[in-house]
């Protein structure tokens, strides 16, 4: 495959950006990333003229694809010819706050900002100065973004920053559990109940293996904030609007938390962060509360356009449907394709979200070990692979993601997420054929 153009670029970016890239994933293989040219539909071309099928679809945010539809199209054109932004308030951001509102359960006063990162961030301040404490319970193999107070790894007696840069005093503060472990959670707020401001959890751990809840487990949080004055703060920056599709995870798992995180499809493509919650909690936000938030670009109208014409479009189409039905289509052909020929990769996700984890040993052997309440279990004829905390699928072999599974399958034209742990999404424009041909390059590899 002729790569020439990509190289080059490469070569030039290294000259001026950390890394040669803006976020580090994209740097993950080795010897160099490919350069993004244009999107079509399902697919990418890239900066050689070469197409690939797009399973990354911009780390999640591109729900319908990369040609938006014209509804979507027209109202970002004429948002951005009314100008770009004003610094002031508009009707679209009180248009598409209405439908969030409208939709998801937890959901009554929300705050809109510009990245997944910023709504956690603002997510984890509002917690603290909302309950006047400062302990927040994170889950192992959780992520939020590139925030200090989340970037701790450990135990829940011995946290420590996961990043050079952040201060032990705010791994001090973070308190690291493993996700589905319930008897964890409630040691934790037995010794801690008094000082914990908030659990922040990812419904669905989607960057460290798609590991899914089991049974009771959200429940346990809810009934545990709830006894403590805790609250419970739901990081749907990649579950909302895909997994359980407008109601988000939490309409799917029926748990109501407090406070809601979004980021990615909410701004239909464009930059984008929110946080929601219960009004009287949300209202803490300055300048109805005492609780510091702002920003310059907060609200801006071109993607709150393509936020809300995007949500629109999924609402009066079948896009859940026909992305749920292709996600289950790729689960259930590489479950049978592992079981045939690498039975020690796991196939993991739900709704339109799937991967294939390059585990060792699969972390649950048979159906009477496994308890995990995820989709895949109850519609998977074996089930045999269902990840359920982030320490089952660290054994992941991300050497050989990186050097051969990732590579391979590039060079049969499918382009899988860089990480070997992290989501790939389905969107609206994927096909049936995108599905199948996908299916034949991984047996193929595999
Ligand atoms: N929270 C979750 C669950 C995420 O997956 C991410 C990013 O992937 C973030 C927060 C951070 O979002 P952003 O990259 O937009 O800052």
């Amino acid at each position: 495959m002729n790569l020439e153009n990509s190289r080059e670029l490469y070569d030039r970016a290294l000259s001026v950006l950390p890394g040669g890239v803006n976020s580090p994933v994209r740097a993950s293989i080795q010897p160099y990333p490919f350069f993004v040219e244009r999107g079509d539909g399902g697919h990418v071309i890239d900066a050689d003229g070469n197409r690939y099928i797009d399973w990354v679809m911009g780390l999640g945010p591109l729900l319908l694809g990369h040609d938006l539809p014209q509804s979507v199209e027209s109202a970002v054109q004429k948002q951005a010819s009314a100008g770009p932004m004003y610094g002031a308030p508009t009707e679209i951001e009180v248009e598409l706050a209405e439908f969030v509102a409208r939709h998801v359960p937890s959901v009554e006063t929300v705050r809109f900002v510009n990245s997944g990162t910023e709504a956690t961030v603002s997510a984890v301040r509002l917690a603290r100065g909302y309950t006047g404490r400062e302990k927040i319970v994170v889950m192992q193999g959780g992520y939020h973004g590139a925030q200090e107070s989340t970037l701790v790894e450990g135990d829940p007696d011995d946290p420590s920053p996961s990043s050079k840069g952040v201060p032990d005093s705010f791994a001090e503060h973070t308190i690291p559990v493993p996700f589905n472990d319930t008897e964890a959670a409630e040691r934790v707020f037995e010794e801690h109940g008094e000082e914990i401001a908030g659990v922040l959890v990812e419904p669905i751990l989607a960057n460290k293996g798609i590991v899914t809840p089991v049974d009771g487990y959200h429940e346990t949080l809810r009934k545990l904030t709830r006894e403590h004055g805790s609250l419970l703060i739901f990081d749907e920056v990649i579950t909302g609007f895909r997994v359980g599709g407008l109601a988000c995870a939490q309409g799917k798992f029926d748990v109501t938390p407090d406070v809601t995180t979004f980021g990615k499809i909410v701004g239909g493509g464009f930059p984008v962060g929110a946080i929601g919650g219960r009004s009287e909690v949300v209202e803490s936000f300055t300048p109805s509360g005492d609780v510091f938030q702002a920003g310059t670009f907060s609200g801006h109208p071109v993607t709150m356009a393509a936020g809300l014409e995007t949500l629109k479009y999924a609402a009066e189409n079948d896009v859940y449907d026909h992305v749920n039905a292709l996600g289950e289509r790729l689960r259930s052909g590489l479950t049978d394709i592992c079981a045939d020929q690498a039975p020690e990769y796991t196939v993991a996700g739900t709704d339109s979200i799937f991967k294939v984890l390059l585990t060792r040993d699969a972390p649950v052997e048979s159906e009477s070990h496994c308890e995990s309440g995820c989709e895949q279990r109850t519609e998977c004829a074996r089930y045999t692979h269902c990840p359920k905390t982030g320490a089952d699928v660290a054994g992941t072999e991300i050497e050989r993601w990186n050097r051969l599974l990732w590579p391979a399958m590039f060079d049969q034209g499918v382009f899988l997420s860089q990480n070997g742990f992290e989501s790939q999404f389905v969107s609206d424009a994927h096909t049936t054929e995108d599905v199948e041909e996908t299916l034949e390059a991984y047996k193929d590899v595999l």
